[in-house]
């Protein structure tokens, strides 16, 4: 037996529209293989609200009758105890970023398989579904299944899925599941250490940028600041590489690559970058490239227009003190 099930939340729209997208989807999903299409409802239940999603093909309804606003660790752990009831094989989850969070968190705790931002979702094989997703910035539509025996999970934005009322469901099945007071104290997820979301100063828009200086490895980290300063004077956005961002050094938002940004400049200046093809993807229309690096057989060579066979740190230096000063 398939079993499918969808959460509801009220901070999910004020007119609850991807509710009605999730709920409308797994409905679909029925047809044919008779599902079991459950509804958990993460939000005030009111008869209204059922008879609402009974238009888009609710028709069995769990409910959460909440006692108190809890910290969305609690709702995590009170989904995945309802999960571990109904064994479902299929989790709708809205995708807004709260939604996001608890899903994740979810995920973890019942080692599921979890995709986020998810565009589409096709049946396979029994009880296996085929989710659909972009990826390398939206340059490609990754199809991704899940080989393990474990609980799918996707996370779907708004206005991906069409909220369309279908015919009569029929009479509604309601259960009450649980109460706060399910949750004991050593069942909720302790959280060891919260980091800070880490935003850059300054909005970049790189890929929007005519002129971009690349920042690699080659360059000295004191020597950052000047290339800063001489990108403002060339009205250039900066730029830089993955390993630039997993050191810490600059934002994950100015990464250009498979993993990054895809960007289109006029010009790029690649300052001590080895020139992988997980950064040049990024960079494939980028029209000239200029290059400075010490070894002449770096790979960003055979991709550069302009080749500078130079040490960046000294090169950066006679540039800043040619358009800078000293
Ligand atoms: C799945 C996957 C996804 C990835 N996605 C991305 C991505 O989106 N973007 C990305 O950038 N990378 C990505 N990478 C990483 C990528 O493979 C490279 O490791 C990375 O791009 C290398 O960064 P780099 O050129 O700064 O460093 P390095 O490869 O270490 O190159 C440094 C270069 O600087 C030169 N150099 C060193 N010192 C000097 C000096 N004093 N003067 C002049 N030249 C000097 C060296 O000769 C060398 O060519 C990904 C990798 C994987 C596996």
């Amino acid at each position: 037996m398939i079993r499918i099930l969808v959460v509801t939340h009220p901070y999910a729209g004020n007119d609850g529209n991807i509710n009605f997208e999730l709920i409308r989807k797994a409905y679909d999903l029925s047809k044919g293989n008779s599902a079991d299409v459950k509804i958990l409802m993460m939000e005030k239940f009111s008869d209204e609200l059922i008879q609402l999603y009974k238009r888009y093909g609710g028709k069995n309804f769990l409910i959460y009758e909440a006692e108190q606003e809890l910290e969305y660790i609690c709702y995590a752990e009170l989904i995945a105890q309802v999960c571990r009831k109904y064994k479902p094989n299929l989790i709708l989850y809205p995708g807004t970023e709260l939604g996001k969070a608890i899903a994740a968190t979810i995920a973890t705790i019942l080692h599921a398989a979890l995709i986020a931002d998810c565009i589409d979702i096709q049946p396979l094989n029994e009880d296996k579904y085929s989710f659909s997703r972009t990826a390398m910035n939206d340059s490609i539509i990754a199809k991704i299944r899940c080989v393990k025996d474990c609980i799918q999970m996707c996370t779907v934005k708004r206005n991906v899925f069409e909220a369309k009322e279908v015919c009569s469901i029929g009479e509604e099945n309601i259960e009450f599941v649980l109460s706060d007071k399910a949750i004991q104290d050593n069942q909720v997820p302790e959280i060891l250490e919260t980091t800070e979301n880490i935003k850059t100063v300054r909005d970049c828009q790189i890929e929007n940028a005519r002129i971009i200086f690349g920042i690699g490895r080659g360059v000295l980290k004191d020597d950052i600041k000047k290339v800063e300063d001489l990108a403002r004077i060339f009205h250039a956005e900066i730029a830089c590489t993955r390993i630039i961002v997993e050191e810490q050094i600059m934002d994950k938002s100015r990464q250009i690559g498979q993993s990054g940004k895809m960007v289109s400049p006029d010009i790029y200046v690649a300052f001590g970058i080895s020139g992988a093809s997980q950064h040049m993807v990024g960079l494939k229309n980028a029209k000239k490239i200029i290059a400075i690096n010490r070894d002449k057989d770096a790979m960003i060579c055979k991709y550069a227009d302009y080749v500078f066979i130079a040490d960046t740190h000294k090169f950066i230096a006679c540039m800043y003190s040619d358009f800078v000063g000293d």
